[in-house]
């Protein structure tokens, strides 16, 4: 039956280095196109990183990610899942930003995705740095709070930046929870690490019931443990996934603006991804990926194996 779904061009037909990249080869639809009410999951650029405090390039992470997709088969070697064949996948195209202006950027994102949400297509996102996640919240948390199950060496929780700066992408998931986008108490944080200015951001988890479960914690208790507390946190309510490449030691994505060393690897990167299995997942995020530090290619190519996993437990919840 796969003949009814969107189809990715197959390396066999079309060697995977040549036509034009699309996200894992699958068809371009536009917002505009009426075939935008057949889409199950759109996989969605936003080339944008004027949230970056540190070293930029973000925004140059959905061509990337597009590009380094081309490897991706239709086939997860771990779980044997064929996405494509449960569910209708497609490459939605970019969000075009203001590069000058964040607040019109994050507008014109959340419009973007309100009409792909209209359709009843669930959003996995290629950013963009992650402030991305803030705009894409405000559209995918529109009718009530969602949890969320976060992969990053970072909380995200900061205040503000520069003596009142409030959008930055430190500060994403405070302005969320002030929002009313996350629900704090269905938020578990994974993987946090590095050196700090200070507890600001973690006092305001323990105030909110944010779990944040670092990664000493993380690596003496193992994944399927810590996977298992997360899955429970969130429930069986709806759920954001968001995913800063960043959650990965630098030795094996090098490409990102703020690394931090002592990190999991590429197999730990996925395998919390495959752990997801059952979470009612209403939109996820692949973010910060920085193709101007990645010289090797190696991040973007990790990232989008990241995003493939996520596509492959969404499938699972979509396909019922
Ligand atoms: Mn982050
Ligand atoms: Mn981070």
């Amino acid at each position: 039956m796969s003949s009814d779904f969107f189809t990715p061009v197959s390396g066999m037909d079309l060697p995977r280095f040549a036509g034009v990249p699309t996200f894992m080869r699958l068809p371009h639809i536009e917002l505009a196109d009426p075939r935008l009410a057949e889409v199950d999951i759109g996989l969605i650029g936003v080339p944008w990183d004027s949230g970056t405090t540190n070293r930029p390039g973000p925004r140059h992470g959905p061509r990337q990610l597009r590009d380094a997709s081309t490897m991706i088969r239709a086939q997860n070697g771990a779980t044997g899942v064929r996405p494509f064949e449960r569910v209708n996948c497609a490459d939605l195209g970019d969000v075009g930003p203001n590069p000058a202006d964040i607040i019109d950027s994050m507008d014109r994102i959340t419009a973007f995705y309100n009409t792909v949400l209209d359709a009843g297509v669930v959003p996995l996102t290629a950013g963009g740095d992650h402030l991305t996640s803030l705009p894409v919240l405000r559209s995918v948390a529109r009718k009530g709070a969602v949890g969320m199950i976060h992969f990053d060496s970072h909380t995200d929780l900061f205040h503000s930046y520069f003596g009142g700066t409030m959008y930055t992408h430190g500060t994403p998931f405070r302005r969320a929870v002030e929002d009313g986008l996350l629900d704090p108490k269905r938020v578990v944080q994974i993987g946090i690490r590095g050196t700090a200015y200070d507890d600001e951001d973690i006092d305001f988890a323990k105030a909110e019931g944010i779990r944040i479960i670092r990664i000493e914690e993380f690596f003496a208790r193992g994944i399927a443990d810590v996977m298992g507390e997360a899955r429970e946190i969130v429930g069986t309510g709806d759920t954001y996934v968001s995913y800063d490449i960043d959650f990965v030691d630098p030795t094996f994505a090098p490409g990102t603006g703020t690394p931090e060393v002592g990190g999991p690897n590429s197999f730990q990167a996925l395998q919390v991804v495959r752990e997801l299995e059952g979470v009612a997942i209403v939109g996820a995020d692949m973010v910060e990926v920085s193709p101007p530090f990645d010289q090797a290619g190696g991040t973007a190519f990790l990232g989008v194996s990241v995003m493939f996993e996520l596509l492959c437990v969404m499938a699972g919840v979509k396909a019922g």
